[in-house]
């Protein structure tokens, strides 16, 4: 059942005390990516997820819902669009900047990514502030698109970044979560 692989996922999520600074439980997705049964049932939680859903891309946010979002996109029969950390994308692009704990960051997504209406699932390994997550909508929203969804593996409810997510209007899907 859908309950039993979401069991199973979180069962093989391996967590790092105190990495990469003091304080931080790293959530750490490498075993699910390493063995193919993990990888599997991973993968088809997402495709059973959206398979009716007619969307048009899924994209990935940098760097790790790079490594997920293409498979879903691949097996869908559908694009991939990558949002990238500011810098790294070529051709013209249009820019989202939000706050971080300490600074901000940026994300980036080329201007000809999607088109007007087209329907869109974001996808990431994790949600703990929910800004990247929030900052990817804005960009696919600012091309004129329809994201339909959030999703991520993980979601770390305590530190409301999917409660924000919600209440901005963006329906989420999560595999499990870590309080
Ligand atoms: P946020 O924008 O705060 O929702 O942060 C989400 C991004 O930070 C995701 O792309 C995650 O890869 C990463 N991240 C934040 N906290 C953790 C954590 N405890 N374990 C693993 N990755 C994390």
């Amino acid at each position: 059942t859908p309950q039993d692989a979401a069991a199973f996922i979180k069962s093989q999520v391996r967590t790092i005390p105190d990495w990469p600074m003091a304080g931080v439980q790293f959530r750490d997705i490498t075993p699910l990516l390493q063995r193919p049964k993990t990888l599997r049932v991973l993968i088809d939680l997402f495709i059973e997820r959206y398979v009716e859903a007619k969307l048009d891309y899924v994209a990935g946010l940098d760097a790790r819902g790079f490594i997920i979002a293409p498979i879903v996109a691949y097996e869908l029969n559908i694009g991939f669009i990558p949002i990238r950390k500011i810098g790294k994308l070529p051709y013209k692009t249009v820019s989202e900047s939000y706050a971080l704990e300490y600074g901000t960051a940026t994300v980036e997504i080329h201007e000809d990514a999607c088109g007007a209406g087209d329907r869109v699932v974001i996808l990431d390994d994790l949600i703990a502030t929910g800004g990247t997550m929030m900052a990817g909508k804005k960009l696919l929203e600012r091309l004129g698109a329809v994201v339909v969804e959030g999703a991520a593996i993980i979601d770390l409810p305590d530190l409301g970044g999917s409660k924000l997510l919600r209440e901005n209007g963006l329906p989420l899907f999560t595999v499990t979560e870590f309080g």
